[in-house]
């Protein structure tokens, strides 16, 4: 629980969204000078190539991201960008490419730009990076500075990602109010600077990401299957990426996020995206809370319909007993779980995990009878 009152609120400077908006980048690196533009490794030559055409001859340099976020490729890229005398750095691409961008950023205390190319994590928004080894060994979370100046992201490029993607964005954006909530009864802190209460702000965006899910997600993901952008992938964008991202940064963090970490203890987890992860943590809340049957059954059907994970075989984890203490032991061993408004250990979290992959079978076998 807080010792103080005061409440906080932070987000990135401004945040821009639409079709076609990549190309109008240089509109938005022109106030700064030369834009230094790190592309991800897999986008690179399709990306560099519009960039060369929306520049028209004008001067910018372009990295392409060797792959990993680490200190030898901060390195790397802060020497090109030095000696290109670049003034405003851009990141475009997955979580490494812009946690990448966000950290060299902050080392050249230069203006940032992040140019997500999915709508996976909510990480766009936060001013938290993700830092591993050259081999890919998770190191730990960094925070920067300060936010990004402009998040521009295009929904034209968004529409025609990956659709596990998406839908993992989706996970990730589903727990935001339910984790907003739980901090909200313990009176736990969010995540500007050193760690504040929640505003009103803060939680009016958390509960917005929710209401949006459930009235347009079912509609964007047919839009995104189909490769277009209609209103309703405009707005599950939106919550995927602004709505969620400021919702977890100035609420706080609950069970769905620690079950995610506690589920990192087995390597058969490390292929699930983040938001898979915290989609069978948001069914491991419900069941430590014991959420009115209602906001089960809305959660749970409407995971089962975009095809999240709910149960353990789901993220390819066999239900033994060994299995499940691992998950449950790191979990309790984590902040998150904590931030509920009770009491939580490692029993009630194996409980929790259990009884929830029966209630996330429960479900898939409910929806595969709908069909
Ligand atoms: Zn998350």
């Amino acid at each position: 629980m807080l010792s103080s009152t005061t409440r906080a609120f932070g987000s990135p400077l401004r945040y821009v969204q639409g079709p076609g908006e990549f190309s109008r980048l240089p509109q938005y690196t022109a106030p700064y000078g030369k834009a230094c533009v790190l592309i991800d490794g897999f986008l690179y030559p399709e990306l560099n190539a519009r960039l060369e055409k929306a520049y028209d001859g004008g001067e910018f340099t372009s990295i392409k991201f060797q792959g990993e976020c680490c200190d030898e490729e901060i390195g790397r890229i802060g020497a090109i960008a030095r000696e290109q005398n670049g003034c405003v750095f851009v990141g475009v691409g997955g979580g490494k490419t812009l946690d990448t961008a966000k950290l060299c950023a902050d080392a050249m205390n230069m203006p940032l730009i992040i140019v997500p190319s999915s709508a996976s994590t909510d990480a766009p928004v936060s001013e938290i990076a993700v830092i591993y080894t050259p081999d890919g060994e998770y190191i730990g979370s960094r925070k920067v500075k300060k936010n990004a100046d402009l998040v521009l992201v295009d929904s034209e490029i968004i529409a025609k990602s990956p659709r596990r993607l998406f839908i993992a964005g989706m996970g990730d954006a589903l727990a935001t109010w339910l984790e907003a909530q739980a901090v909200d009864g313990s009176d736990s802190p969010n995540y500007i600077g050193a760690g504040y209460r929640r505003s009103k702000a803060g939680m009016a965006i958390a509960r917005a990401s929710w209401d949006i899910l459930f009235a347009d997600g079912l509609n964007a993901l047919a839009a995104l299957e189909l490769g277009v952008v209609t209103e309703a992938l405009e707005n599950v964008i939106e919550a995927n990426t602004l709505l969620s991202g400021l919702g977890f940064l100035n609420t706080g963090l609950a069970t769905a996020h620690g079950i995610h970490s506690g589920l990192t203890a087995l390597p058969e987890t490390h292929k699930y995206l983040h938001g898979e992860k915290v989609a069978f943590g948001i069914v491991c809340q419900l069941v430590l809370e014991n959420s009115d049957a209602s906001v089960v059954d809305k959660v749970m059907n409407f995971m089962a319909a975009i095809g999240l994970p709910m149960t353990l075989a789901d993220l390819g984890v066999e239900a033994t007993p060994e299995k499940i203490t691992a998950i449950a032991e790191k979990t309790a061993n984590g902040p998150l779980v904590h931030q509920e408004p009770f009491l939580v250990n490692s029993e009630r979290v194996y409980a929790a995990i259990l009884a929830a992959d029966a209630l996330g079978k429960k479900y898939k076998a409910k929806a595969a009878t709908n069909k």
